[in-house]
């Protein structure tokens, strides 16, 4: 003997129930089959709400409304698709079961109130019509159904909403009902008996919301049944919430234990109460899909597996902690019992608790909706302590998680918890309070509940997917924004291979940032991009609008990336960093600010445990600050350093040896993507000077800007006014001069090159003339040169050289920096 569940997502439309109806007659050829039935999706809902409605009309009217038309529906699509279904019959029942509600909406509103043994019968009104309707489904397939009435067995205490079985009784009396049972008996799930040692003939019960698979589990008992099949919309039980974790993995198996604790602890896919019954007799249960018989399933028994460590991990929402506490809670015998008994006499289960050793505070979770009647009975219970001052007022604190880490293996594994706390920090959630069974079975942190996801995803990516994810948010699509964008493009697959999941999820250019839930197609971004401004969908790019996008869709790893020159983005890293994002950017605009913003990034990176990385702003794709910082860790210090540090100005002043004009080497470098945004910023002398400061800072000197002595190769006295445009046509009037410099030098057997020193702690830029035997006087074409003299390297300096601009070079750059990110989120 089997008993199969289907649940309200197995009967939510004619199809589903003709699919219910073909499991069955499959089923029912190898063995006899007992069916339990939920209310199509979504009715219980109605009926609910009807009940809260009683003096409301016509709320009452809408909601009978939304009842009879999810019912009529079903009906209708049935008979006009099966042709031997009895359709009058289930039109009958349906009539007559409305009467039956208006009949107790009558009574209730006389009373004014509904009560308890009435909202249960009016609520378990959609399972007895599910019964109706597959019987006439059943029978026009010409299968020969029994009825099974839950009120002549399952007998349960007198809670009229949250009833208990009473096993022993239910066998006894099942056994009356045995005989009559054919090859398949059809039952409503969610209903029971309740009654009392001295009353037998009691009142309807419910079991719960969700109750259906309890009653299965309780037929299941009482047939003895070989197993207890819970068909639902899902293939089994995943490590996770499906809706929630979209890389949730399938378990074939659970221990009766693992799957006791994660249906408690929020894995709505069975009801809590479901385990216990059929755990105690030992019969298996498997969860299968209905629209996928095929699929094999979760087995659940008392099977354990010890392989698997960390099995799944669960989330339940809608808690509050209430907080008891006081000097009088110190030592005092009974305390915790009072607080406890208040709890148990007004029926308010407590979902886990905690205790300070002090004992001078006892904490616990309750569902919300117990919240105001568990205070008010605290208030009442200790009225005279509160009073007297030996406790402090009665705390709760609302919209609080519970997510739990579940698995019988647990205990053999060390570290579980620490790995389980770092992902929490991740995902920068705060933990209100921790518990863990003593079996190890299972750990639970209670948290707030707009950080559950991201606690979910977190915790799920690192025990169980490892699949790392970087979450992009790139600003600025010039040459090297829109080229790292090809480059990551470029890279997807590989970076999948790599099991890495990096997502860019804004672009913004200077209309705004568009997001994608999904990650922006890579392939098609210009498209998105004048779509996004077309559509005013682009949004101003400031710290605010981009965290409520990250926290609107939970991602656990948000990179800003800066790839302008913009100021006034660079002087908000700090409100990124604090907010929780890792900073990369080539833009030197922030390491060039003040001493005091330069301290405030790197305090504030360290305080929210995320990076700042600027590997790009000197030597672009070199590895220039990465070497320098490693150094001076190691404890070597600068003591000299100079260098080309312009690709801009190394391509232009090349040119120049080869007898080229100022303004013709200028335009080829801008049009390569060598100079910076307005190439001002390059033959000033500033973009260098900036990269001076950084290599001091990094270095340990504290300098501002303003003590760099630049000589710019634009004179005094040259008008550089106006926008790029005009200031190319005008940079001609300074080739004679600058030709004839480079002759002079030339004569001398030298050439110029822009160059930055730093010597005793002075930075200077400027313009030199050196000969065949300095080591810069081969760096041209683009190309950087640095050499380091330090405390280690010397006399021969530490010499690093290679391109030191372009789109293709500075772009692998920041996508280096970006998946450094990674780094840091693998130590955790
Ligand atoms: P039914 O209508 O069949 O009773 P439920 O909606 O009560 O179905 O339960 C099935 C749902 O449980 C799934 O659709 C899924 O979204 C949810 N669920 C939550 N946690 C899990 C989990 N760990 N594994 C599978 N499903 C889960
Ligand atoms: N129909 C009831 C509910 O929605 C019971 C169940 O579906 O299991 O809660
Ligand atoms: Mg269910």
């Amino acid at each position: 003997m089997r008993v199969l569940k289907f649940g309200g997502s197995s009967l939510a439309s004619a199809e589903r129930f003709r699919q219910v109806a073909d499991i069955i007659k499959d089923k029912s050829q190898s063995s006899k089959v007992a069916v339990v039935v939920s209310a199509p999706q979504g009715v219980t809902n109605h009926l609910v709400a009807m009940a809260e409605n009683i003096s409301d009309e016509a709320k009452l009217t809408t909601d009978l409304g939304h009842f009879k038309r999810a019912i009529s529906t079903i009906i209708e699509d049935l008979s006009a698709s099966l042709s031997e279904f009895n359709s009058q019959h289930c039109e009958q029942a349906l009539v007559n079961y409305e009467h039956q509600l208006q009949r107790y909406m009558q009574g209730a509103t006389l009373l004014s109130y509904c009560p308890d043994h009435i909202r249960a019968r009016i609520i378990s009104t959609g399972e007895r019509l599910s019964v109706a309707i597959l019987d006439s489904v059943l029978q026009s397939s010409g299968l020969q159904v029994s009825l099974l009435s839950p009120e002549k067995f399952l007998f349960t205490n007198e809670s009229s909403l949250n009833a208990v079985a009473d096993l022993v009784l239910s066998k006894e009396k099942f056994s009356a009902e045995y005989e009559k049972l054919n090859q398949v008996s059809l039952m409503p799930g969610f209903i029971g008996m309740g009654v009392s040692k001295d009353n037998e003939d009691g009142q309807v019960t419910t079991l719960g919301r969700n109750g259906s698979d309890y009653s299965a589990a309780v037929l299941a008992v009482c047939m003895q049944a070989e197993c207890c099949e819970i068909w639902t919309d899902v293939d089994g039980v995943y490590n996770a919430d499906p809706r929630m974790i979209k890389d949730a993995k399938l378990l074939d198996y659970l221990s009766y234990q693992e799957a006791m604790e994660l249906s408690y602890f929020g894995a709505s896919v069975l009801h809590p109460k479901t385990i216990g019954p059929i755990a105690q007799y030992h019969i298996p249960c498997l969860i299968k899909n209905t629209s996928n018989p095929a699929a094999p399933g979760t087995l659940i028994s008392s099977e354990n597996d010890q392989q698997k460590r960390v099995k799944a991990i669960s989330n339940l929402d809608d808690l509050t902690m209430v907080n008891v506490s006081g000097p009088g809670m110190k030592g005092m015998v009974g305390m915790a019992s009072r607080v406890f008994a208040t709890m148990s006499r007004e029926s308010i289960s407590l979902v886990l608790i905690s205790q300070s050793s002090s004992e001078y505070c006892i904490s616990f979770s309750i569902h919300s909706v117990d919240a105001q009647q568990a205070e008010q009975s605290l208030k009442e219970e200790f009225e005279l302590e509160l009073l007297n001052g030996l406790l402090e007022p009665i705390t709760l604190q609302g919209e609080l998680s519970i997510v739990s880490l579940v698995g019988d293996g647990m205990h053999h594994q060390r570290g579980v918890a620490a790995k389980f706390f770092s992902s929490l920090e991740q995902a920068r959630v705060n933990v209100v309070a921790i518990a863990q069974d003593s079996s190890e079975r299972s750990i639970s942190v209670v948290i707030e509940q707009r950080k559950c996801t991201a606690a979910m995803k977190v915790s799920h990516q690192n025990f169980f997917s490892h699949k790392p994810a970087i979450d992009v948010f790139l600003v600025g699509c010039g040459v090297v924004g829109s080229e790292l964008i090809a480059q990551i493009s470029r890279q997807q697959a590989s970076l999948k291979e790599q099991n890495i999941a990096l997502k860019v999820y804004g672009i913004a250019n200077s209309k705004g940032m568009v997001f994608d839930k999904e990650g922006i197609d890579l392939g098609n971004w210009q498209e998105v991009m004048v779509e996004g401004a077309q559509n005013k969908q682009a949004v101003e790019v400031n710290a605010e609008n981009i965290k409520a996008f990250v926290s609107d869709n939970h991602l656990i790893n948000p990179v800003l990336v800066d790839s302008t020159s913009n100021e006034a983005l660079a002087m908000s890293y700090v409100d990124y960093l604090a907010e929780g994002f890792h900073v990369v950017t080539p833009n030197k605009k922030a390491n060039t600010d003040t001493w005091q913003y330069y301290q405030e990034l790197r305090s504030t990176a360290q305080k929210t445990n995320r990076r700042f990385l600027y590997e790009t702003t000197v030597g672009a794709g070199l590895p220039v600050i990465d070497t320098l910082q490693n150094l001076i860790k190691a404890g070597d210090q600068l003591q000299r350093f100079e260098g080309v540090l312009s690709g801009s100005l190394s391509y232009i002043f090349g040119k120049l040896d080869e007898g080229m004009l100022l303004s013709e080497a200028t335009a080829i470098a801008k049009e390569n993507g060598f100079t910076e945004p307005d190439p001002r910023d390059d033959l000033s002398g500033m973009d260098v000077a900036r990269k001076l400061l950084i290599m001091a800072r990094e270095s340990g000197m504290q300098l501002e800007l303003s003590d760099i002595n630049i000589e710019s190769v634009l004179p005094d006295d040259f008008d550089d006014s106006g926008d790029v445009d005009e200031f190319m046509r005008n940079l001609s009037k300074l080739d004679s001069d600058v030709s004839a410099r480079c002759e002079t030098a030339k004569a001398e057997g030298k050439v110029l090159r822009y160059i930055g020193n730093i010597v005793d702690g002075k930075c200077q830029v400027s313009v030199e003339a050196v000969d065949s035997s300095h080591p810069l006087y081969s760096i041209k074409d683009g190309e950087n040169a640095l050499a380091i003299h330090s405390r280690y390297y010397q006399p021969l300096p530490f010499v690093l050289r290679g391109y030191g601009a372009g789109a293709a070079v500075t772009a692998a750059g920041v996508f280096g920096d970006i998946l450094r990110t990674l780094a840091w989120e693998q130590q955790h």
